[in-house]
């Protein structure tokens, strides 16, 4: 076992990974960071339905072991110094291969200096301006959610978007959604490789393309280069096809903007027939085999891989969103695809992602810190534990998993929720809408799992 100075790993069982393929004990060891802000509050609720789903599930014979990881306001506190992701954070998570993380705080601004527990940023490094607390204040970093998926890998964004009953919402489909979308995470724009106009680099490549293929560039312009390699394409649509396979979905589009951009966005959607159709022959069929072979019918025990111009989907989304189910993108695109899709079903509160690798996988709340509800027991904690519900699939704990997904449908359907599904409801005119903590909708989901399923799919 590797050491560490900080990290207590409890006793349990560690998870393994050999060749794809995860051995998960009845006690397994997960890594958990509690987040900056409202991850103070979400986190315990998410804990507590988990618990409960599990214990009934299987009957009090399995139960998840947590490990505290210590990052974002928790790393400065605890280790003393600037850091807010010391090494010894990723290697715990690489050791456990399952972690689930609150939300982190990121300075925005030019300031030198950022608090983590209100997200004040300001020009030193003393006391908060604005919440007067000494021991938050950070130096100026880069993104926490990004280090982590760059430093430990983690290729694939993972984004469900499901519908629940009684979620307001505008669109008048929202019972037809139930997309699993894949944004590769580590190229095309998240590879960072943005220049400024008039810099050496800028510059310099407006002179070799200039000379090399005679085109002019304006010479006031930022440069941005947006790589997309086979590597990184292939393992990305690879996973979205296992995902596929694996939770029986009926199709995966791959989504691009080939049209414009032939050697990128277009060899993105190439190499991903090519995936499937090298790696999965068995399973996957192209639209044109489907008319041509199957007279437009699906056989039985296939999945359908096709693909969509990335400016058409966002209309598809709307007005045919139950033909696609596992959707496969390059960063930028699917970082926009994320966002709109989950509108579609009610936004952000419920809203739940992975960032998965190779081997580890770490589960997380998509929206932030929402510092000014700190500590309130306020704010819905759906996002988080239905990021906790993506974790127990990932363990093969499905049981468990559908406790959570039923207790927390049935407390919208009883309209027993945090204060923001409880404003739009009451605007909808619902009646008897009781409006519940963060800990109280935990507890309400807990008390819900036992109940008829409702129609969340
Ligand atoms: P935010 O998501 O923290 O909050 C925006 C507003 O959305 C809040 O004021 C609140 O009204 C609402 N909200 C957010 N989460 C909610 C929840 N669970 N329940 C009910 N209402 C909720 O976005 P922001 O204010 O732009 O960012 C605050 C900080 O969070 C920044 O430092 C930002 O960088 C960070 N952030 C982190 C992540 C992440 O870790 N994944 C994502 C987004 C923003």
């Amino acid at each position: 076992m590797p050491e560490f100075k900080h990290i207590n790993i409890p006793a349990g069982d560690l998870i393994e990974s050999k060749l794809g393929k995860l051995t998960v004990g009845d006690r397994p060891i997960i890594g958990l960071l509690r987040g900056d802000g409202i991850g103070l509050d979400i986190t315990p609720a998410m804990q507590h339905v988990v618990k409960s789903a599990v214990a009934k599930a299987y009957d009090g014979r399995k139960e998840i072991q947590w490990c505290p990881i210590y990052v974002g306001l928790e790393a400065l506190q605890i280790y003393g110094g600037e850091d807010v992701l010391p090494q010894e954070a990723i290697d715990a998570i690489q050791y456990l291969k399952i972690a689930i993380k609150g939300p982190f705080t990121t300075p925005v601004g030019e300031e030198t200096h950022v608090c983590l527990h209100c997200a004040h940023q300001q020009n030193h490094g003393e006391r908060c301006d604005a919440c007067d607390k000494t021991d938050g204040i950070a130096p100026r970093f880069r993104s926490i959610n990004v280090g982590l998926r760059q430093r430990m890998d983690l290729y694939a964004c993972v984004r469900p978007v499901n519908y629940f009953e009684g979620v307001p919402c505008p669109n008048k489909s929202a019972d037809k959604v139930k997309f699993v979308i894949f944004r590769e995470n580590t190229e095309d724009v998240y590879a960072g490789h943005d220049f400024e106009r008039g810099s050496k680099v800028a510059l310099a490549i407006i002179d070799l393309i200039k000379e090399m293929t005679g085109r002019q560039i304006r010479l006031d312009s930022g440069i941005g280069i947006k790589p997309m390699s086979e590597t990184g394409s292939k393992r990305l649509v690879r996973k979205a096809c296992e995902w596929a396979i694996k939770q029986k979905l009926p199709s995966v589009t791959l989504v691009h903007k080939g049209n414009i951009m032939k050697f990128t966005e277009g060899s993105f959607c190439k190499w991903g027939y090519e995936v499937a159709a090298a790696e999965f022959g068995d399973t996957f069929i192209t639209e044109k085999t489907l008319w041509e072979k199957w007279d437009g019918q699906m056989p039985q025990g296939k999945i359908l891989i096709k693909d969509r111009i990335a400016d058409s989907i966002f209309q598809q989304i709307q007005t045919r969103p139950e033909e696609y189910s596992v959707m496969a993108l390059p960063n930028l695109n699917g970082d926009y695809l994320s966002d709109a899709a989950i509108a579609l079903v009610g936004g952000l509160g419920l809203g739940p992602g992975a960032n998965i690798g190779h081997e580890v996988a770490l589960f997380e709340a998509t929206h932030g810190t929402a510092p000014k509800y700190t500590g309130q027991d306020k704010v819905n904690p759906g996002s988080l534990i239905l990021s906790a519900v993506m974790m127990l699939e990932h363990m093969g704990w499905n049981e468990a998993a559908k406790l959570v997904v039923k207790g927390l449908g049935n407390a919208i359907k009883d309209a027993h929720v945090t204060y923001d599904l409880a404003r739009l409801m009451k605007k909808e005119d619902r009646e008897n809408v009781t409006e519940v903590s963060c800990s109280g909708f935990g507890q309400a989901i807990v008390d819900r799992m036992s109940e008829e399923p409702v129609s969340a799919n």
